[in-house]
C-alpha cells in the first residue's frame, strides 16, 4: 500500500525559494474496459502567489485531469496518478493521507467548477449555500455565516446582496450564480483557485466580467489563480503564463504576451488562427483539421503530427521533447524553429 503521512503543509512559502505550487512529471491513467487510458504524461507547470496560469486545450488533452489530480478529487478507481508529485508550499500533497489532504482542499486549494446551476443546491438559499462554508470549517453561528454571505456576495459585485441573500438559486442569471460559486470557492481564502472553465456557458459579455472578477479578486488577495479553458480568447487579458496541453502533455509553455505574439508549437499557433477577429470580418474562420488523438490508441511519434501542417517524415517516429527555447518557454515541436519564424511575429 502507499505510504502516506498526516504531516500539515506549511502556511509559508517553502524553504529555498519554490513557487505556491509545483507539478512536476505528472501521469494519470484510467484503468478502463477498454484498456488503460493514458490521460495525463510527464505534466510539469507552477504558480507562484499572485500570478495566473491558463492551461489550455481541446476536451481530452489532460487539462481537467490535471487540476483534478491538484484537488485530490479523481475518482480512484478508475484513476491512479502511477508517477509525479504535486507540491505546494513545498509538501508532496500526493504523499498526504486522505485526513490531511481535505484539510488543504477548499480550504487552501479551492476550485470554481463549470456548471453553477448543478453544482448549486436549488432547495437551499444562497446565502445558506454560501454560509455554510464558514459554519462547517469556522465553527461560525447562522447569523453570523448570513454576515459573511453578504460581505462576499458584494465582494463578487452581486447587486443587493443584503437583500438577496434569501434567494434560492434559480432566481439567478447565469453570470450571477457563476458569481455565488466564485464567492463560495473564496470564502475560506484560498491561496490557490482553479478556474475549471469557468464561463463555458454563458454568453461573451458576461464571461469578460466573470474574467475580470477572477483578475481582481486575484490581485486583491494575492492568490495563485489557475484558469482551465479550450478558449485562447478569454484568458488573453487575465492570465500572465499559459501551458498548453494536447494528448495529455504540456506542448508549448509559454508567458502570455508571448504565446499571442509568436506562437512556437503547430496547435497553439492553430488555436490562436482560430479566434475570430474584427479586423477579419467576412473571412473564413480558421479551424485545425482533424480530431483530437484517441487517448487508448494515441498516434506514434509526435500526437498531433495527423493533424499538424508542419509535419515532416521523422515527426511520425520520434516523441518531440519540451525543447527549452528560453528561461520562460519551452515547445514539443522539433520544428520549433520555423513555427516561431512562420508566425505572426
Ligand atoms: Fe508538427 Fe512535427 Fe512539430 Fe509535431 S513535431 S507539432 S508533427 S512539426
Amino acid at each position: 500500500m502507499k505510504k502516506t503521512s498526516t504531516q500539515v503543509v506549511p502556511s509559508r512559502q517553502a524553504p529555498g525559494g519554490e513557487p505556491l505550487l509545483v507539478v512536476d512529471d505528472l501521469h494519470v491513467e484510467f484503468v478502463t474496459r477498454q484498456g488503460v487510458v493514458k490521460a495525463v504524461n510527464g505534466v510539469g507547470c507552477s504558480l507562484n502567489p499572485g500570478e495566473t496560469l491558463a492551461v489550455l486545450g481541446e476536451s481530452g488533452s489532460g487539462k481537467s485531469v490535471t487540476a483534478q489530480a491538484i484537488m485530490g478529487i479523481l475518482d480512484s478507481p478508475p484513476a491512479r496518478v502511477t508517477r509525479g508529485e504535486i507540491r505546494f508550499r513545498g509538501t508532496n500533497l500526493l504523499g498526504l493521507s486522505e485526513e490531511a489532504r481535505a484539510q488543504v482542499r477548499g480550504r487552501r486549494i479551492a476550485m470554481i467548477f463549470q456548471d453553477a446551476l448543478s453544482a448549486l443546491n436549488p432547495v437551499f438559499t444562497v446565502g445558506d449555500q454560501i454560509g455554510e462554508m464558514f459554519r462547517v470549517h469556522r465553527g461560525a453561528s447562522r447569523r453570523d455565516a448570513t454576515k459573511k454571505a453578504i460581505e462576499l456576495m458584494d465582494r463578487v459585485r452581486i447587486p443587493a446582496a443584503r437583500q438577496r441573500v434569501h434567494d434560492y438559486p434559480h432566481q439567478f442569471s447565469g453570470g450571477m450564480r457563476q458569481r455565488i460559486m466564485i464567492a463560495m470557492s473564496i470564502a475560506l481564502d484560498p491561496e490557490v483557485l482553479i478556474a475549471d472553465e469557468p464561463t463555458t456557458a454563458l454568453d461573451v459579455t458576461v464571461q469578460a466580467q466573470i474574467m475580470e472578477l477572477l483578475g481582481e479578486l486575484r490581485r486583491e488577495s494575492d492568490m495563485g489563480l489557475i484558469l482551465i479553458t479550450h478558449d485562447l480568447g478569454v484568458v488573453a487579458d487575465v492570465a500572465d503564463k499559459i501551458a498548453v496541453m494536447y494528448g495529455g502533455r504540456i506542448v508549448e509553455n509559454a508567458l502570455v504576451h508571448d504565446i499571442y505574439r509568436r506562437p512556437a508549437h503547430p496547435y497553439a499557433k492553430g488555436l490562436l488562427d482560430s479566434i475570430p477577429r474584427v479586423d477579419q470580418k467576412g473571412q473564413e474562420l480558421y479551424a485545425i483539421k482533424g480530431m483530437p488523438p484517441n487517448l487508448l490508441d494515441m498516434p506514434t511519434g509526435c500526437a498531433f503530427h495527423p493533424r499538424c501542417p508542419y509535419r515532416q517524415d521523422n515527426c511520425v517516429v520520434d516523441v518531440p521533447p519540451l525543447y527549452e527555447i528560453g528561461p520562460t518557454r519551452a515547445s514539443a515541436c522539433h520544428y520549433w524553429r520555423e513555427v516561431l519564424d512562420g508566425s505572426h511575429g
